[in-house]
């Protein structure tokens, strides 16, 4: 499915011919299995969707990130920053001192737990939904939407191998490396929606930012190029330009070097260094428990003090800080409430992704972006520019096949050929568990007549019908059942 160049008005139109086909799938599609000479039954499961924040909201049809319940995880309600025309929704924890709390007669919640968040299960999230579409007039549907922050039934919640709102975690590449690290740049260079650093002191002094952005672009000469993609950029100069890489490689290897001592106080410095160990572990391959809980609690210890006012107590620091002042961002002033976006508040939903949704790789969007790059750099034809992309995708398609069924992937590898001393600082791959055949042809050379076969139409007068939708009435959904244990 390719979309025009504005996002689409109506999703769910969509997304239709891709539900369609799943439905097939979840039926059984016949499919020739080219090893074994005969037809099997071909099933797939959606079982997860990623994508920015806005992307989303759109697929589950949320009133998104500005609206007053803007969080698709929990119903954390969002405040306004009072006396302005500002109408975006902010979620700090804390919002006891805000005027809407202040009127509300013990109406409105006063602080939320960060560990104990109002989350939003799949039954409450589709009767909601229901609850919206079924409204009798469009006045009451409106009114009944602002409520929960849900415009109508996603078309999505046919597939019932998706759970609403868990099997669409919080993409790490867009909210970690595309709006927390920028915007906390925005902060300590005193740009962040015109804010000031309000009672603390975490900018950054005149040209500090500018000699780290210089640093970090010398450091490409020195640093192997099996750890980067492209050479460092300059962060302070191109930082609207950097991409989600070049963040990433900054804010992992160089940040808390760079950083170090350049803040008044050291309790700022702590605090990103916190973050970055945090980040380490959402990086890992795999994730133990023990560390998923390290995660969950670390980001609610880290919102905190992200948010957090005076501490009432006067405790003597172990580092010489002022910890009884620990109170960065938010300050727990509601004109600064816009230092607590959706962005921020969301770090406190990265462990339930991870639980839901195995660890941060499994399920981010650098895989989908750069399969996007490669497409539009197949384009060679202005007039056809669909035909080229399918017949880019159909060829990309065959030659998987035949790399997996001839055991090729040296021979078939088509990338250019390495550096000469590339290798030597490469690091490690890590292994995937491999795509089961169990018939591996190990010596073999690429040959028509092999190729032939597996792509025509076998002539065979048993090959069943292809199932009708309307079968999928009666398909045993026993499979919503075993995903809740999966
Ligand atoms: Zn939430």
């Amino acid at each position: 499915m390719i979309p025009g160049r504005f996002k689409p008005k109506d999703a769910d139109s969509f997304t239709y011919p891709m539900i369609m086909e799943l439905l097939e799938f979840l039926a059984g599609v016949p499919t020739f299995d080219a090893e074994q000479d005969e037809l099997f039954s071909l099933h797939a499961y959606l079982i997860a969707a990623f994508g920015d924040i806005p992307a989303i909201s759109m697929i589950l049809r949320m009133k998104g990130h500005n609206g007053i319940f803007p969080c698709r995880m929990c119903l954390i309600k969002g405040v306004r920053v009072p006396n302005t025309r500002n109408t975006s929704h902010y979620v700090p924890l804390y919002r006891a001192n805000h005027p809407v709390v202040l009127a509300g007669d013990n109406a409105e919640v006063a602080v939320y737990a960060s560990a104990n968040l109002p989350l939003r299960t799949h039954e409450q999230f589709l009767d909601q939904a229901r609850h919206v579409q079924l409204a009798p007039t469009s006045a009451e549907e409106q009114h009944r939407a602002k409520a929960c922050g849900i415009k109508g039934i996603p078309l999505l919640s046919h597939l019932p191998s998706l759970f609403f709102p868990s099997s669409f975690p919080f993409d790490f590449m867009h909210l970690i490396w595309e709006n927390l690290l920028p915007n906390l740049v925005l902060l300590w260079t005193g740009k962040f929606k015109g804010l000031d650093e309000g009672h603390e002191s975490y900018e950054l002094g005149p040209g500090v930012w500018e000699a780290i952005g210089e640093v970090t672009k010398a450091s490409g000469s020195t640093i192997p190029a099996a750890y980067a993609t492209a050479r460092p950029q300059n962060v302070a100069e191109d930082g609207s330009a950097c991409t989600a890489d070049s963040w990433s490689f900054w804010a992992l290897y160089l940040g808390p070097v760079l950083l170090k001592g350049c803040f008044q106080k050291e309790i700022y410095y702590k605090h990103f260094v916190k973050l970055i160990k945090l980040l380490r572990l959402c990086l890992q391959f795999e994730i133990t428990s023990e560390e998923c809980s390290e995660i969950r609690e670390g980001f609610q210890d880290w919102v905190e003090t992200f948010e957090k006012s005076v501490m009432e107590f006067h405790c003597s620091s172990i580092d010489g800080t002022d910890s009884h002042s620990i109170r960065i961002y938010y300050q727990n002033s509601p004109d600064r409430v816009s230092t607590c976006p959706l962005t921020i508040h969301a770090l406190l939903h990265i462990a339930d992704g991870i639980e839901a949704m195995g660890p941060v790789w499994a399920y981010w969007a650098f895989l989908m972006e750069r399969f996007c790059g490669k497409l539009l750099r197949c384009i060679k034809s202005r007039r056809h520019p669909f035909a080229n992309i399918d017949s880019y995708i159909m060829a990309v398609g065959q030659l998987d096949q035949i790399r997996n069924r001839y055991n090729a992937h040296d021979q078939l590898a088509l990338l250019p050929p390495k550096g000469a001393n590339s290798r030597e600082f490469a690091f490690a791959e890590c292994t995937y568990p491999h795509a089961c055949s169990n018939r591996v042809v190990t010596e073999f050379s690429i040959d028509r007549s092999n190729v032939g076969p597996m792509f025509s139409t076998p002539k065979n007068p048993d090959y069943p019908r292809q199932p009708s939708l309307e079968n999928h009435r009666h398909i045993d959904y026993s499979l919503q059942h075993n995903a809740h244990h999966h």
